[in-house]
């Protein structure tokens, strides 16, 4: 006997670097590849009340524009893979 349920999954199927154009692998939806993804919602307090930035960033890119701060990011070890 088999039984189903039914349901929608949204699947990742192109990632592409904001800054660089580049085009991440991905397999099975997964990027093969490091990828930061950024996600901002604007409050407020800001003049972009109500708008919502999102972008994403090959890892070349993310060393280079991080690279290029006054204040260097905060990077901790992660103890645990989840
Ligand atoms: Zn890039």
């Amino acid at each position: 006997m088999r039984e189903y349920k039914m349901t929608e999954t949204k699947i990742l199927t192109r990632l592409i670097c904001n800054s660089c154009g580049k085009v991440i692998a991905l397999r099975g939806g997964i990027p093969l590849e490091g990828v930061c993804a950024v996600r901002q919602s604007w409050g407020y307090e800001s003049e972009r009340d109500g708008e919502q930035d999102s972008f994403d960033l090959c890892e070349a890119c993310y060393d280079r524009i991080t690279g290029q701060f006054k204040v260097p990011v905060t990077r901790t070890e992660q103890s645990e893979w989840l």
